[in-house]
């Protein structure tokens, strides 16, 4: 059953923590004067517009991205990911959002690969359309992302940055998530693999954090940023992480100096917070 469609939440709180995030590692990894394979396990669709459709209902952009946007100093990693978004768009309103591979699109070179999976039929049309004319540098494909990264690894270049973004809707993802992650550091250990989860007050987002650290790889980093205090009845998003095997070793400090700002940006209250933590031998 796949009811999650992306566009309701696009640009909120979360999308800006991932997509921020995701930037700064695929801006580090095209350093290298090598070609790599960005894959995207669960695509979505690509690009979402603001002003009409399913984004509309609840504006959840309005509690994200368009609290950057109204912003003045940002730091310049945040300035850096807000001007990618504003380049989507003309005049200082906010029409359109891009999804990760859209994000991470803005980052690939002439010879480096996307490989993007999507399964929803009609979120995979609007990828493809999204992505047509992009030749042999993006695939496309209605496949189950988790069966699909097993196909891509390891990747010819051998430098890969893998994006694992599953609804959770169905609560057997966060195991596919550690079993995606087993097998692919079997099959490509050195690969940078970003796994997104959201907080919510239920215990399988916090067992699938111990079983990822329980894998005891010699990096990672995790992040996580709530942006409001976890509501009364239960029920509810109210924060979201990331946890990154084989991080680029600059990531730390930079979330050190952007993660209060961005916190402070998105807060919903005054509980406000973000948590910080890494190992890079
Ligand atoms: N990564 C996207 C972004 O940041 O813009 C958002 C992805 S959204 C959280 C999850 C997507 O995964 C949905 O579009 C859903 O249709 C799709 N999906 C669900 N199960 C899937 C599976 N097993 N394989 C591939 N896609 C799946």
């Amino acid at each position: 059953m796949l009811s999650y469609r992306h566009a309701f939440h696009a640009g909120n709180h979360a999308d800006v923590l991932k997509h921020y995030v995701l930037g700064l590692v695929l801006a580090h990894t095209k350093q290298k004067d090598k070609p790599f394979w960005y894959i995207d396990t669960h695509a979505g669709a690509g690009m979402y517009s603001l002003q009409d459709g399913y984004a509309t209902q609840n504006q959840e952009f309005k509690e994200g991205i368009s609290k950057l946007l109204s912003a003045k100093n940002l730091p310049q990693s945040l300035a850096d990911y807000m001007a990618q978004i504003q380049s989507f768009n003309t005049g200082s309103e906010l029409s359109f959002y891009p999804g990760s591979p859209m994000v991470a699109e803005s980052f690939m070179r002439a010879d480096d690969r996307m490989r993007l999976f999507e399964l929803h039929p009609n979120d995979y049309k609007l990828l493809s359309e999204n992505f047509e004319g992009f030749g042999k540098q993006a695939k496309v494909e209605m496949q189950n992302g988790f069966k699909g990264l097993k196909s891509c690894l390891p990747p010819p270049p051998r430098r890969a940055v893998v994006l694992i973004d599953p609804p959770y809707e169905d609560k057997q993802d966060y195991h596919y998530v550690v079993d995606a992650i087993k097998d692919s550091l079997k099959r490509f250990p050195t690969g940078t693999y970003i796994v997104w989860y959201p907080l919510l007050q239920r215990p399988e987002p916090a067992e699938m954090l111990d079983e990822l650290l329980a894998l005891n790889v010699p990096d990672w980093l995790h992040v996580t940023l709530s942006v409001e205090s976890p509501s009364e009845e239960g029920f509810g998003m109210y924060g979201s992480g990331l946890f990154i095997i084989n991080p680029p070793w600059t990531l730390p400090k930079t979330l050190a100096e952007t993660m209060p700002v961005l916190t402070a940006l998105l807060a919903l209250d005054e509980t406000a917070s973000f948590t910080l933590d890494s190992q890079i031998e």
